[in-house]
């Protein structure tokens, strides 16, 4: 049975949180329990570890042990980096929407929209208006039920970015990823590129259906 004292030897030392874990011990406990991998580490991408990552990886092989944590889309059952969830407090992720109707759309307002590449009409709210753009978080239309609540008809719109918090592999700034957002109705995955990136909180740009192939570090 291997130790995790062991796997903490081999690991870099700088607890520095880069894995999404406040430190290194308790990212070795989580890659003995198979709720990590040694990618996570993002240290490890330094020349000056990578035996140190040979020998950890190696050890864990032998050791029959893999992160089991998938992240699969029910439509496609393509797997996913990560799943995407709202940020604190907020009830979905947050979408950021090119509109192309020439309807007045102020904030707090209630839009219908089918985004661009997706069978789904969606329901949103309006959280804020930036330069043209709509941020929004998606309703349903089941939270809308029994309200007398006027909704506006955008037809279709692009959904250019994502704003939520991250649950998985941590991904670096300028990385093609492929994630869950928590609140998809077709539980679909989506690819896109990280732009931002502060503990596990990140925006997402340039989203897309189709899912990229991209290279693994
Ligand atoms: S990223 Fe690597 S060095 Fe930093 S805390 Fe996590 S395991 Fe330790």
């Amino acid at each position: 049975m291997i130790k995790e004292e062991t796997l903490l030897m081999l690991l870099p030392g700088f607890n520095c949180g880069a894995c999404g874990y406040v430190n290194c011990a308790t990212f070795a406990s989580a890659l003995k329990e198979k709720r990590a991998t040694p990618e996570q580490c993002t240290v490890f991408r330094q020349e000056r570890f990578k035996e140190q990552f040979t020998k950890l990886t190696g050890m864990l092989n032998l050791a029959g042990i893999q992160a089991t944590e998938t992240y699969t889309g029910l439509i496609d059952k393509a797997k996913a980096d990560f799943l995407l969830h709202p940020l604190p407090g907020e009830p979905s992720c947050r979408e950021t929407l090119a509109c192309f109707s020439a309807k007045k759309i102020s904030k707090d307002d209630v839009i219908r929209y089918r985004p661009l590449g997706c069978p789904i009409t969606h329901f949103a709210r309006v959280v804020e208006l930036d330069n043209g753009l709509l941020d929004v978080w998606v309703t349903g239309p089941g939270k809308l039920l029994g309200r007398e609540e006027m909704v506006i008809d955008v037809g279709i719109c692009m959904v250019l970015s994502f704003r939520g918090v991250i649950e998985g592999m941590r991904p670096y700034v300028g990385q093609t990823v492929k994630f869950l957002p928590a609140h998809c109705m077709m539980g679909k995955v989506h690819s896109g590129v990280i732009v931002s990136l502060e503990d596990q909180t990140t925006r997402i740009d340039c989203i897309d259906l189709k899912i990229w192939e991209h290279t693994k570090v």
